[in-house]
């Protein structure tokens, strides 16, 4: 089978466009993808925008981006919405995770507010979801991916992106910032959002 797959005419059918201008994420998919599916970011497709994401839940925003870019381009595209959900802070940041500190704020901002936010409590439990949205043939599948753990008190770690340095997976000693990608995929929202993902691709 896996040869069948390798063939470069295979590649050609199951190209997909996956709609993020982030490497970071580009390079945790393409790293599970490996050769089986010939992904195309949207650099790749000549698409410079910022795409809209003005919903409220990871579902919608998730097929707002995968349908803007399927609408303009009729090609087979995916487009993922990550949000990381603490539970002392009622599911904040949420679907709010990527400008939590506000409009233009860095990764380390948003970090400080949480941290902030959480001072000393003891119930530092979280989680990252992500949900993918598949559009194929116009036809629109969904795949979410979670990954249960708690908010350290200070940062770990230099890897990775967002709130990795904060974020230790249940059953871990490391934060997701101590380890690398090959690991952080094995147990992470978006790796097991995607598993879902290459499995029912290779299904159809
Ligand atoms: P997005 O909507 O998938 O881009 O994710 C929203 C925000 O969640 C990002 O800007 C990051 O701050 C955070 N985030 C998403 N995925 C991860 C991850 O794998 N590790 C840490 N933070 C993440």
């Amino acid at each position: 089978m896996d040869d069948i797959l390798c063939h470069p005419i295979f590649l050609i059918f199951m190209e997909l466009v996956f709609a993020t201008n982030n490497q970071h994420k580009l390079g945790e998919v393409q790293k599970l993808l490996g050769n089986k599916i010939h992904l195309l970011s949207l650099k790749d497709i000549s698409f410079g925008e910022e795409i809209p994401e003005d919903f409220e839940t990871l579902k919608e925003n998730a097929l707002q981006k995968a349908r803007y870019i399927y609408d303009r381009f009729k090609k087979d595209c995916f487009a993922d919405d990550t949000g990381l959900e603490i539970d002392y802070l009622d599911g904040a940041p949420g679907v709010y995770s990527a400008r939590y500190a506000g409009p233009n704020c860095s990764f380390d901002d948003n970090i400080d507010k949480v941290l902030n936010e959480l001072g000393d409590v003891e119930n530092r439990k979280a989680r990252f979801r992500t949900v993918i949205a598949l559009i194929c043939d116009n036809k629109e599948y969904y795949f979410e991916g979670i990954v249960n753990g708690d908010i350290l008190k200070t940062r770990q770690g230099e890897e990775g992106f967002g709130y990795d340095p904060v974020f230790r997976p249940l059953g871990f000693n490391q934060s997701f910032a101590e380890m690398d990608l090959t690991e952080k995929n094995k147990i992470s929202h978006r790796g097991r959002a995607t598993q879902k993902l290459i499995e029912f691709l290779l299904k159809r």
